[in-house]
């Protein structure tokens, strides 16, 4: 039974929300402040997952399908909201390299839509984004990514979430938009998208099939389980000051021939079973997040600090 906390707000939209990362929060904040209605708004794009939000109560929870480009459609559904959560974006790198049209459309445009109408309406406006904005550090660098650390976006996709980022900023310090912005590490946990890192190789090896390994496997990143990242929006929504960025971590750095090994450990693989491939253009070799300005000021934890085992748990879960 989740612990029933209190809202400022009554009703929320989340945009994205039937995404691996939007459902996460769509389905904390229906069972953790069940006063609060949210709408769901989704284009159901092919990496939405209706069944991450089908087990919510119909009456906390509503979903609109449709795009967040569309002004039309906004101009009609944020009045009456009293905050915006943008979740929804074209996420995975390999497909902005492949053709990066949707990444400008989605990332870019459809966040100067909805800042458009929050900015009409005065609807107090959380912004998802990523710490690949920030470009990445050598494997022997000893610092990590904070707040003040320089954009230096590398591919189609991270570099559509930083011009989203700037939007944010810029409507927050030009219009006096209600704003923050949050910079997550990777997300793992269920209702992944089977594109991605994880549920990929669990998916590859179920079939029989040698997972991929990029180069030489060393690259880093910074994992965090998806409902921590979901807790730690919640913070920054209910508790964040306006004009404000803040990063989110768990300090949980692991190189990708790492993980792939516990994978393969978890599944009963030996752990030469990979299938190296060419090295991903532009691939960033490490991201690390310093989240202490999270920590310090809203006493925020992560709770999932067992990453073997998670990921272990999500191997025997993943459905064939
Ligand atoms: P996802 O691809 O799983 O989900 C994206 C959702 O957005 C889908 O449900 C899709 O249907 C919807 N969508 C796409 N285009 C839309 C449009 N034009 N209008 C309305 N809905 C649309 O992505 P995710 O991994 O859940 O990522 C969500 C957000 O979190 C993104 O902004 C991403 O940058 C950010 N983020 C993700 C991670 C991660 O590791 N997954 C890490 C940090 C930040």
């Amino acid at each position: 039974m989740a612990v029933r906390i209190a809202s400022p707000y009554k009703n929320i939209l989340v945009t994205g929300g039937c995404g691996f990362c939007g459902s996460a929060f769509v389905c904390f904040v229906v069972d953790s402040a069940p006063d609060v209605h949210v709408t769901v708004l989704d284009k159901l794009a092919y990496a939405a997952d209706l069944d991450s939000i089908a087990g919510l109560s119909k009456d906390g929870v509503e979903l609109v399908v449709g795009d967040v480009c569309d002004s039309n459609l906004l101009e009609r559904l944020v009045p009456g909201h009293d905050a915006i959560v943008h979740y929804a974006a074209e996420s995975h790198n390999d497909n902005s390299i492949a053709d990066p049209a949707p990444f400008i459309a989605t990332n870019i445009e459809g966040t100067y839509t909805l800042l458009q109408a929050a900015r009409a309406f005065n609807v107090r406006f959380h912004h998802i984004s990523t710490d690949e904005v920030f470009g990445d550090l050598a494997l022997d660098d000893p610092r990590k990514f904070t707040e003040e650390s320089p954009y230096r976006p590398s591919s189609p996709y991270s570099s559509s979430k930083a011009a989203s980022d700037m939007l944010v900023r810029a409507w927050s310090r030009t219009y006096g938009l209600k704003a923050t912005i949050s910079n997550c590490c990777n997300n793992y946990g269920p209702h992944q998208h089977s594109e991605k890192f994880i549920p990929h190789s669990i998916a590859c090896i179920q079939r029989g099939e040698r997972p991929k390994l990029y180069g030489d496997g060393l690259n880093v990143r910074d994992w965090i389980h998806v409902e921590d990242h979901a807790r730690a929006v919640w913070s920054i929504l209910t508790k964040g000051a306006v004009g404000e960025t803040y990063l989110i971590g768990a300090n949980c750095e692991h190189s990708n021939l790492e993980v792939l090994r516990t994978i393969l450990k978890a599944m009963g693989q030996s752990e030469d079973y990979v299938d190296w491939v060419r090295d991903r253009p532009g691939h960033d070799r490490r991201y690390a997040i310093d989240a202490s300005k999270l920590w310090r000021e809203f006493g925020w934890t992560p709770i999932h600090n067992d990453f073997t085992a998670e990921v272990s748990r999500l191997c025997c879960e993943t459905p064939l």
